[in-house]
């Protein structure tokens, strides 16, 4: 028997602007259903191997597999098709459009024939079903009728993540989902992060350290564009490199 591939595996992986190598040589391997977090100081590289991870920025050199596949050069839409998704950006949120309006619409866009029929009923009606079910899932059933603009900071967060469902991703990245919030909104993304990740794969940028020992079975700690540790949390927190790398922050 063979075992399963990883769900996102990255080799020699990186990336130059204007000859400033900003990733080199990663190596990454996230196994099916689990949590990874990429950590490291600000300008270690996670935003940049997190667009690289997507498709949203081409590599220099380096392969991408997804599922044992090789994905390396295509666009964010290859990236999807194969199953692989990123929350949306609070940017890409159309204010005067309601919760449910957002996913419906996330909803279609993932399907290749929805536009041919974007006056049938039937399907209308199918997709504002699973939109609600979505955003309940996220917290967001109560404010279905709420337009973007009138939510809250955490409540946009969580409609991101709503959209990134709507993809039905098998590998969920998330870029920061904790950023810029209270404890309170902090908690709950925690608690939605450990909901999702039921039969997914999650990689996710994230500064804070206590969300990261909460959600991930991996870490990978980057610096200067390197991976310097990988490894369970406790053994990452522990080690002497990661704590040099922050205090020199
Ligand atoms: P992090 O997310 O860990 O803070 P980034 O991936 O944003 O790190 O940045 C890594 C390094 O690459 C930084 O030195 C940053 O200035 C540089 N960098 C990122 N994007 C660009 C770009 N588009 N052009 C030039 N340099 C960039």
């Amino acid at each position: 028997m063979t075992a399963d591939p990883p769900a996102l595996r990255a080799r020699g992986l990186t990336k130059d602007f204007r000859g400033f190598r900003a990733v080199d040589g990663v190596d990454l391997t996230v196994a099916q259903g689990r949590v990874h977090a990429l950590v490291g100081p600000n300008g270690a590289g996670k935003t940049t191997l997190f667009n690289l991870l997507t498709g949203f920025l081409p590599v220099t050199a380096g392969r991408i597999e997804v599922a044992g596949a090789d994905v390396t050069g295509l666009a964010p839409e290859g990236f999807a098709r194969r199953g692989v998704a990123r929350s949306f950006q609070i940017t890409s949120l159309f204010g005067q459009l309601t919760a449910r309006e957002h996913v419906a619409l996330a909803l279609q866009s993932g399907s290749a024939l929805a536009w041919q029929f974007w006056r049938s009923a039937k399907l209308m009606r199918r997709y504002d079903a699973r939109a609600m079910e979505l955003l309940d899932m996220v917290g967001l059933a109560d404010l279905a009728e709420t337009t973007a603009d009138a939510l809250a900071y955490g409540r946009k967060r969580a409609l991101e993540l709503a959209l990134a469902l709507a993809l039905e991703p098998k590998v969920l990245l998330l870029d920061e989902p904790t950023a810029g919030m209270g404890l309170e909104d902090v908690d709950r993304t925690v608690a939605l992060i450990a909901a999702v990740r039921q039969g997914r794969t999650v990689v996710m940028v994230e500064h804070n350290m206590s969300v990261v020992g909460a959600l991930a079975d991996r870490v990978t700690v980057l610096q200067a564009g390197r991976v310097l540790v990988e490894g369970a949390y406790d053994e990452v927190r522990a080690d002497e490199r990661v704590i040099s790398a922050y205090l020199g922050e």
